[in-house]
């Protein structure tokens, strides 16, 4: 007997969190480690401009990535500008629409034509073969985007890029460490940028780099986020302020110490999730290829169009106060400005416009408990009543 005016409680359903889980919480160093860092720059009260900690960042950055040339740079969004203005584009640079605006901001920013071309149901990065289609007289270059830290088919695009002339760059923002087959993943492409924002892997709060091979590529880059000063006399390039300052470096430099452990508790948290929603019907983890060194970005589930709705779950998360996010909803195609593209057509882009509504990534910290993980698991069964 349910006693008078209460409502029965459904026994079976799990308890909401006491605390908002949220899809991500920054890797922060410990404050005194932090503190460490500043009091050099507070003795030297050098602030910017190629500074003491800047070029020990850089360094420390190159030996922990195993690249040879990197640019520190003040934001993700500020290296792509960089890294497409370095290669001096015009005409149309072909990418994805399963990306953050940044990627194709970027490139119109630069003052160059985006073109969408479809991605691959798997991988979810470009497929080679829309891009090769959307190849024109006017492309100047590609830009892949390494998403959830999923790799490119780079050898692939490097073909298509070599046999049409083209320029070939990554936005590397989810894929800080990710490897295949032991190769890093800056090694391909001309170059490759990386987002040192709140919300990723690793992070300087705001901040980014530009990853290259070339050692004149590095110069142009260098050059171009110092407003292309070349001495106190010699302006060379209409460069813009994209530096790193020193309390930003500083902060990755103590970071930076932290960052393996920081991947390795993460991929304990994702075994978790792969053990705990395993079999669910129409609902699928998102696989790394056995050759891949994954970056811990995200866990990404997709739920599979027709059998659920994800958008369902994403709401009913939040009831548990469980934070996920639909990375990347909407497609940057289906923004308002760039809606009018002839590429932007949703036939054209039919694997992205399905995976934009499947996708939704879960909370992935190395604080997040694995109890928790195991919890959040819980609850999806509870809400997919799997
Ligand atoms: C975060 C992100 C960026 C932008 O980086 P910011 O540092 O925020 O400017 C670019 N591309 C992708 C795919 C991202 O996720």
């Amino acid at each position: 007997m349910i006693p008078g005016g209460t409502l029965p409680v459904d026994s079976a359903a799990p308890r909401a969190f006491d605390d908002p889980i949220y899809v991500t919480r920054p890797l922060l160093p410990d404050l005194q480690a932090y503190v460490e860092e500043l009091q050099g720059i507070w003795d030297r009260r050098w602030l910017t401009n190629k500074g003491q900690v800047h070029d020990a960042f850089e360094q420390a950055l190159c030996a922990y990535l195993r690249i040879s040339h990197l640019s520190l740079v003040s934001s993700g969004t500020t290296a792509l500008m960089l890294a497409l203005r370095a290669c001096e584009l015009s005409g149309e640079v072909i990418t994805t629409a399963l990306t953050s605006p940044a990627t194709v901001n970027a490139i119109r920013w630069c003052g160059l034509t985006p073109v969408f071309a479809d991605v691959d149901p798997v991988f979810l990065t470009l497929d080679p073969t829309a891009v090769e289609r959307a190849v024109t007289p006017q492309t100047a270059a590609i830009l892949g985007v390494h998403v959830y830290g999923m790799p490119c088919d780079v050898e692939a695009l490097q073909a298509i890029a070599d046999r049409h002339g083209l320029r070939l760059i990554y936005d590397g923002a989810h894929a800080f460490g990710t490897a295949i087959g032991g190769v890093p993943v800056l090694e391909f492409g001309d170059a490759t940028t990386l987002s040192f924002h709140a919300t990723k892997l690793f992070s300087t709060a705001e901040g980014g780099a530009v990853a290259v091979r070339d050692a004149e590529l590095k110069r142009r880059i260098d050059l171009l986020k110092n407003l292309g000063i070349q001495d106190e006399a010699t302006v060379v390039l209409p460069g813009i302020n994209g530096r790193m300052n020193e309390l930003t470096a500083a902060l990755g430099l103590a970071g930076l110490k932290l960052v393996e452990a920081e991947r390795g508790r993460r991929e304990a948290i994702a075994n978790v999730y792969r053990e705990g929603l395993r079999g669910i019907e129409g609902l699928e983890c998102l696989d790394i290829p056995p050759l891949v060194r994954n970056s811990q970005q995200y866990f990404v589930v997709r739920l599979q169009a027709g059998v659920h709705s994800r958008d369902d779950l994403w709401e009913q998360l939040k009831t548990f106060n469980v934070f996920a996010r639909r990375y990347f909803h909407p497609l940057c195609s289906n923004m308002l400005f760039y809606r009018k593209l002839p590429s932007a057509n949703p036939a054209n882009l039919l694997v992205a416009s399905r995976a934009t509504q499947e996708v939704l990534c879960l909370p992935l910290y190395g604080n997040l408990p694995l109890q928790d993980a195991t919890r959040i698991c819980e609850i999806v069964r509870h809400i997919l009543r799997a």
